[in-house]
C-alpha cells in the first residue's frame, strides 16, 4: 500500500502513519495524556509539546478531521482548537488533493474539492465512466456532478461576460501536484 510521505495526503484506508506517532506507547508515553480536561493547562502542554516533535502531525490532523475524531489533542490541536475545522472541513479546497484524486490516487475529498474534481475532469474531457472510477461512484452520479460541473462553468462564463468580478477556471490536462498548489 502506498503510505503518505509529509507532502502528500494519505490514502484512504492507510494507517501506516501511526508507526511513526511520537505518542506511540511504544516510547513509553501514557494515552491519558492526550484527553485532558479543558482546565488542565500542564497535561495540555506536555502533550502539544509532544505533538510537536511528531513527524506525522499534519498527518494525524488530517486524519482527525476526516474521521469526525473529536475527542482529545491530535496533531497538536485540542479538542476546542479543532471545533472550527471540524466545521469547516466540507469546504476544504486543497489543490493537491485534487490533482491526487485526477492522477489516480484514492484519497479523501470535501465537499467543495469533489466538485472542483468533477469541474477539472469536464473541462479536460475526462469521460464520466472514468470519473466515477476516480471518485468511486456510479456512472449515473458521476454524469450528474458532470452536468452541475458544467452549469457552474457556464455561470462562471456568464458573470465574466456581464463583467461582474471574474473566477479564472484552469483546465487540467496531465494533473501533476505542481499545476495547482495547495491552498489548504
Ligand atoms: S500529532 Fe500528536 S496526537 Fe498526532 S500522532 Fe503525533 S503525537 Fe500523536
Amino acid at each position: 500500500m502506498h503510505s503518505a510521505t509529509a507532502n502528500e495526503p494519505r490514502t484512504l484506508g492507510d494507517h501506516t502513519w501511526q508507526d511513526q506517532a511520537a505518542c506511540s506507547t511504544s516510547h513509553g508515553t501514557d494515552p491519558e495524556l492526550f484527553f485532558p480536561e479543558p482546565d488542565e493547562i500542564d497535561r495540555i502542554t506536555a502533550a502539544k509539546s509532544i505533538c510537536a516533535q511528531c513527524p506525522v502531525r499534519r498527518t494525524c490532523l488530517d486524519s482527525a478531521l476526516e474521521n469526525g475524531d473529536r475527542d482529545g489533542v491530535r496533531g497538536g490541536l485540542t479538542e476546542e482548537e479543532r471545533d472550527a475545522l471540524h466545521s469547516k472541513l466540507p469546504e476544504r479546497l486543497d489543490y493537491a488533493r485534487i490533482n491526487d484524486t485526477l492522477a489516480g490516487r484514492d484519497v479523501h475529498l470535501s465537499r467543495a474539492e469533489r466538485r472542483a474534481v468533477a469541474r477539472n475532469a469536464h473541462q479536460a474531457g475526462i469521460p464520466a465512466d472514468q470519473l466515477a472510477r476516480l471518485l468511486k461512484i456510479t456512472k449515473e452520479h458521476a454524469q450528474k456532478l458532470y452536468r452541475r460541473a458544467a452549469r457552474e462553468i457556464r455561470n462562471r462564463n456568464t458573470t465574466q461576460k456581464t463583467g461582474s468580478p471574474t473566477v479564472t477556471v484552469t483546465p487540467v490536462k496531465t494533473p501533476a501536484r505542481a499545476d495547482l498548489g495547495t491552498a489548504a
